[in-house]
């Protein structure tokens, strides 16, 4: 599942509720995550493999 980062157009994997796999807690700002089935644009470790 991947997710979208609204204020940097970042799409990482994780699912609302939950972390992103690069670690970001969407739990804090849950308005500004969006699920996507856009492509991970994120280059940190866990987002990228
Ligand atoms: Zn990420």
């Amino acid at each position: 599942m991947t997710v979208k980062h609204i204020p940097t157009d970042e799409v990482h994997r994780g699912y609302i509720g939950g972390n992103t796999a690069c670690g970001i807690d969407i739990t804090k700002h849950p308005s500004h995550w969006i699920l996507t089935k856009e492509e991970v644009t994120c280059t940190k470790r866990g987002c990228t493999s």
